[in-house]
């Protein structure tokens, strides 16, 4: 398709583009009573509208049953974490039975390391990629030590090449080849949080099982955001947030996939608790842990039904739309926003550095754009002017126009506001 930068060409997108009436199912923030541009989709989501009727739901339970929601709600509260798994699976790619809703990011991760971080002997090294997310840095260090190891000498990063902004999938496979048999897991972040890179689990997985360790994902930017298919890629684990692509609030529940091999099994070493035993018997209080025939047995504590029930309220939404049409567009926009990035950047004769890939397969919604000689001044700029971006220091902003409730005039407008910013900068 032929981009022209025009407020015409944008809203004649918008008019074909399919999902346009899902704007007007979330709540925009304003500024100077317009709502704003909304670029921090992979930060926070919006609230979708019927998310107070969610939570609403469980507060009139909670005042009317009290103790009795458990069992008699609409929704009981009991069980209400099984709602969630089918309508994830078809996010993630997995079977139902593979997924399990609970806890924050960064806790799941350390409870799934407790199954799949076993060093034994010359086996104990993690490979992760060099600047992972900063929780995920802190993460693995505790756990290498933790275990009895010393952090500089068990974490092996991959890294990127003098001069490029991304990694280089050659350079991860030897990495992990060279480890070899003295990896024990490899953990990295599916999409990187700070270029927006995709990486290629299928393979990393693959040559990650040859040389005989346990790969895992941290999905944080990956779920609702890019196709993932964990159970065919024979992923081991994984875990991600809910509240950045997929809109469910501040801090809500996580959710895990781990694979079906390591289902129904009395062995695995397991932090457990009484909501991962079997629900025919979880009442009865009996002292041995029968655990759930699925993923539910890395469950601990009975479920946080106020975190869980804007999560059920997202999953509605992504239920309805599904991930095909949410990433056709995704790519549309993302295009569109890099072709309008493009000609500002041409027509203000700055020069923005797009540092991520620029191959569809290799990016999801962000664009991560390097400004060389703009400051925070510009950032401040934008925000004052209704567009909420995220800024990295030195002075790279993050771009993520999610699919559900961005539409291309943004884009368009976006444009119009950076080119503003970046002339009167110089002018003043
Ligand atoms: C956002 C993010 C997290 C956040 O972890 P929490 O435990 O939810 O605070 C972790 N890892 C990555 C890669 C992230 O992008």
């Amino acid at each position: 398709m032929q981009f022209e930068n025009s407020k015409e060409f944008a809203q004649k997108l918008d008019q074909q583009d399919s999902l346009k009436s899902y704007r007007e199912q979330f709540l925009f923030p304003k500024v100077d009573g317009k709502e704003v541009i909304y670029f921090t989709g992979n930060s926070l989501g919006l609230q979708p509208k019927n998310t107070k009727k969610y939570v609403d739901e469980v507060m009139n339970d909670w005042a009317e049953l009290a103790v009795e929601g458990h069992f008699y709600a609409d929704k009981p509260w009991w069980d209400y974490h099984e709602r969630m798994a089918k309508p994830l699976s078809k996010i993630v790619g997995a079977k139902s039975s593979e997924i399990t809703v609970m806890n924050t990011l960064t806790v799941n991760l350390h409870l799934l390391m407790v199954s799949f971080y076993r060093p034994q002997g010359k086996r104990y090294k993690i490979i992760c990629e060099e600047k992972a997310f900063p929780s995920d840095q802190y993460m693995l260090q505790s756990q290498v030590r933790f275990h009895g190891y010393d952090p500089d000498d068990a974490i092996v990063e991959i890294k990127k090449r003098k001069g490029e902004h991304n990694f280089r999938l050659e350079d991860i496979l030897s990495t992990i080849k060279s480890v070899g048999d003295e990896c024990a897991l490899i953990l990295i972040g599916g999409v990187n949080y700070y270029t927006g890179q995709v990486f290629d689990m299928k393979t990393i997985t693959k040559v990650g099982h040859d040389v005989g360790a346990f790969v895992g994902w941290d999905l944080a930017h990956g779920a609702g955001n890019i196709e993932l298919k964990l159970h065919d890629w024979n992923v081991d684990f994984a875990s991600w947030c809910s509240y950045k692509y997929m809109n469910s609030g501040p801090g809500n529940a996580s959710g895990c996939f781990v694979h079906e091999r390591f289902h129904n099994k009395k062995d695995i070493p397991r932090f457990e608790g009484w909501w991962g035993t079997k629900r025919e018997s979880r009442f009865l209080m009996k002292p041995e842990f029968e655990p759930m025939p699925n993923a539910d047995a890395w469950q601990l504590s009975n479920a946080p039904i106020l975190s869980l029930a804007p999560y059920l309220a997202s999953l509605e939404l992504f239920d309805e739309v599904g991930m095909d049409a949410l990433i056709k567009k995704r790519n549309l926009i993302v295009a569109y926003l890099e072709f309008v990035l493009k000609s500002i950047d041409a027509e203000v004769e700055s020069t923005f550095e797009i540092i991520t890939p620029s191959s569809q397969e290799e990016r999801g919604t962000q664009l991560s754009v390097f400004l060389h000689g703009e400051g925070r001044k510009l950032f401040d700029y934008l925000m004052k002017n209704g567009v909420i971006t995220d800024w990295r220091e030195p002075n790279v902003i993050r771009l993520a126009p999610a699919p559900f409730y961005c539409s291309y005039q943004d884009m368009y407008e976006f444009g119009q506001i950076l080119k503003k910013g970046i002339l009167q900068k110089s002018v003043g």
